[in-house]
């Protein structure tokens, strides 16, 4: 069965670029018919926080990106260190002591004589005393995975044959002198342990993915289909990675941006197929297939969210809106007129509130030096409420007679005396919604 994990390290909000792996996971579970589960990283207790774990799973929920179950890394550490033993057991392991500055001394001198700054396994030839000796002088080393030397192949969902020479890979350190278990070994044991068969993931992961492939084989676990989706760069082509922070979900949310808006442009974004406006999850997982998307970087730009989220609003029947037409104060009666009126006219749902209170309390009026005296004319002309559905062309049609104005010249004016603003719903279908006029008050 298909089985895919979603798999954030709470060490912060949610963003643009996370919500892409998790929406490609989610759609492959999804379509399928198999699970998703939310897996939690945290195996690093110094960054990972309960308010970013709570956060990601209110992001999520607000997406309707529901997960089958949540694991946490933090949970499974028997389970991490139950694995190492097997890897210290078939001599895969071995543990080393070298300084971050020692490491990384080797790596300028490697690098200056033109050689890829691969750790040079100094550690596998220390004897049992050398150990003893730099443990007690240093605490305890790091573990390393011996790779095999040979080429790590594997057909990827998204990129195609990969063929990496593990020669040209350090190998990883697993566990930390502190005893911390890192990212690479947890989740190769969760993702053998929790049978998941299809892994997508951003193209940062390419040689995390050559090393894990060893650990699943080492551990006699099977692996997964592997799938690594482009990186999101800014509309210009910039890199987005500094700019994430400026693009986490919730400030999305923040700001009015619907959902399904955001769903079906990242379901689409950098694949081989147009973006669409996708109403529900169910159209979004029939469209979606992975190997659709190329490997180019994958240019985003967050105002192409914005018109999705109003063609969304647009199609959503009244009973959709119901909630936000409830706290707008919209009356019961008026609430179906109010709607097919004003829904072409909203970017986002807190518009529903804002062209309400314009239709109860009125709008301060915009009339613009030129067009002083012809408004006082044409409102002394107004009749008085309530107006209905002829009134607009009642009225423009008697202030065009006395006032020989016409076309935008009669009409705009009129517009920003009675609303303020310069766009807006059909005149003649707001009129009567109107219930203050300010500029004839
Ligand atoms: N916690 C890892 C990350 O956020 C997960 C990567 C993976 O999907 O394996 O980068």
């Amino acid at each position: 069965m298909t089985t895919t994990r979603f798999a954030p390290s709470p060490t912060g909000y949610l963003h643009i670029g996370n919500l892409r792996t998790a929406l490609m996971n989610y759609l492959i579970a999804r379509k399928a018919g198999g699970t998703f589960i939310l897996r939690i990283d945290d195996t690093d207790p110094e960054r990972s926080k309960e308010e970013y774990v709570d956060a990601i799973k209110q992001d999520m929920e607000w997406l309707g990106l529901h997960w089958d179950r949540v694991e946490r890394q933090s949970e499974r550490l028997d389970r991490y260190a139950a694995a190492a033993d097997k890897l210290r057991e078939i001599g895969r392991f071995y543990e080393a002591f070298e300084t971050p500055t020692e490491l990384d001394l080797k790596r300028k001198k490697q690098l200056n004589m033109g050689k890829p700054p691969v750790y040079d396994r100094a550690a596998l030839s220390l004897s049992e005393e050398q150990r003893d000796e730099l443990r007690a002088e240093r605490g305890q080393g790091v573990w390393r995975f011996k790779l095999d030397h040979e080429r790590i192949e594997w057909t990827d969902g998204i990129i195609g044959d990969v063929s990496i020479d593990a020669a040209s890979v350090s190998d990883p350190v697993l566990i930390r002198g502190d005893g911390q278990v890192l990212y690479t070994l947890a989740s190769v044991v969760d993702d053998t342990e929790m049978g998941v068969t299809d892994v997508v993931r951003g193209s940062d992961h390419v040689t995390n993915t050559a090393t894990q492939i060893q650990i699943i084989d080492a551990l006699g676990g099977s692996v997964p289909r592997f799938a690594h989706h482009s990186l999101l760069t800014g509309p210009q082509g910039e890199a987005l990675s500094k700019r994430l922070g400026t693009l986490a979900l919730r400030d999305l949310r923040a700001k009015g941006v619907e959902p399904m808006a955001v769903l079906s442009l990242l379901a689409r974004l950098g694949s081989s197929d147009p973006v669409e406006l996708r109403m529900d999850m169910e159209a979004l997982i029939d469209g979606f297939d992975v190997g659709r998307f190329g490997t180019t970087p994958t240019k985003f730009d967050v105002a192409d969210i914005d018109p999705l989220t109003s063609r969304y609003l647009q199609a959503l029947p009244v009973e959709a809106v119901a909630a936000d037409l409830d706290s707008a104060g919209v009356p019961a009666d008026q609430r179906e007129a109010f709607w097919s009126v004003i829904r072409e006219n909203i970017a986002t749902r807190a518009d529903i509130a804002t062209w309400w209170a314009l239709c109860r309390d009125g709008a301060e009026p915009v009339i613009e030096d030129d067009d002083k005296d012809f408004v006082t004319e044409a409102m002394a002309m107004l009749p008085e409420g309530p107006f209905d559905a002829d009134t607009w062309g009642t009225w423009t049609g008697a202030v065009k007679a006395a006032t020989g104005r016409k076309g935008r010249g009669l009409f705009m004016p009129l517009r920003l005396a009675l609303t303020g603003q310069r766009h807006g719903p059909d005149m003649g279908s707001l009129m009567p919604l109107l219930q203050v006029v300010k500029a004839r008050a």
